[in-house]
């Protein structure tokens, strides 16, 4: 079997797709052979996202669009403009996210808490319904949500982001069950510490310039004393959004190097 084609052919759609997480997947399925269409509000990001991936990888084709996934009618937009550009969507990595403020609930502010559930539940929820209407109608999709560890633990200090990534893990078991005879899988991914720009601006609230230091103790809420790299997160959402996932559905892997085994 020649892994290298795995994505030959298909097209992915990925959210938050311009840094990250969702850039280290686009990287991952590109070399696969995947076309991609990266959603994001960064457009500089997108751009840049664009340009190393088109020349890292000649012949995938790379298509972008800036939109806010928390905004139904872009959402709309963006999956009728995936659709209309790259003729399908076979798999949907709906993975854009915000942290949001760190403070304890009843000083977390509900303006603060609308906005991170805008984002990471509406968000997510909303790209759902768009692309699953699109992958009724072919008879196949892979559908994969960015959760958290802390969408199935407590981490504290984030009411927004706990709630929003718990109710993902909803999302994802409720309508796993709905779409498994069309052969659509969903599924989602509960990453712990991976040093991305989230994690870091995260350990800044919490150590300023020190955050490097904090960084050092944080990782020892998971057994292997590090942090974990989008590269090989990106493996996991290659290997989801795969064929050879084909009968993973409605389930919630943790990559997070043993942390939700620490509780
Ligand atoms: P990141 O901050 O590095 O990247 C997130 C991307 O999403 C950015 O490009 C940003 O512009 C985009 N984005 C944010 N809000 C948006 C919106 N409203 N509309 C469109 N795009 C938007 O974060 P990351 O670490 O790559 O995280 C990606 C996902 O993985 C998030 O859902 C996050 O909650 C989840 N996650 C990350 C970690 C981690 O350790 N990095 C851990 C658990 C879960």
């Amino acid at each position: 079997m020649d892994l290298s084609k795995r994505f030959d052919g298909k097209s992915v759609v990925i959210t938050g797709g311009a840094v990250g997480l969702g850039l280290a997947a686009a990287e991952r399925i590109a070399a696969e052979g995947g076309d991609l269409f990266l959603v994001d509000m960064n457009e500089e990001g997108l751009a840049n996202a664009k340009k190393s991936l088109e020349e890292t990888f000649p012949g995938v084709k790379v298509e972008t669009f800036a939109a806010d996934v928390s905004q139904e009618a872009e959402v709309k937009a963006y999956v009728a403009k995936a659709i209309e550009v790259l003729g399908k969507i076979d798999g949907f990595f709906n993975n854009a996210g915000i942290e949001g403020k760190q403070n304890p609930t009843h000083q977390f502010g509900s303006d603060e808490f609308a906005r991170v559930i805008g984002v990471n539940l509406n968000g997510v929820f909303f790209g759902m319904q768009e692309v699953l209407k699109h992958m009724k109608e072919r008879g196949y999709g892979r559908v994969l949500n960015s959760a958290s560890v802390g969408g199935i633990r407590g981490v504290g200090n984030q009411s927004g982001y706990a709630a929003s990534k718990h109710g993902v893990v909803g999302l994802t078991r409720n309508s796993a069950r709905e779409y498994g005879q069309d052969n659509i899988s969903i599924n989602a991914i509960a990453p712990g510490a991976i040093m991305t720009d989230m994690v870091r601006h995260s350990l800044e609230q919490m150590g300023g310039e020190n955050w490097e230091e904090v960084g050092k103790e944080f990782v020892k809420a998971n057994p292997t004393n590090r942090f974990g790299k989008p590269e090989e997160v990106g493996a996991l959402v290659a290997f989801l959004l795969s064929d050879d996932a084909g009968f993973i559905n409605g389930t919630v892997i943790p990559i997070d190097g043993g942390q939700h085994a620490m509780y």
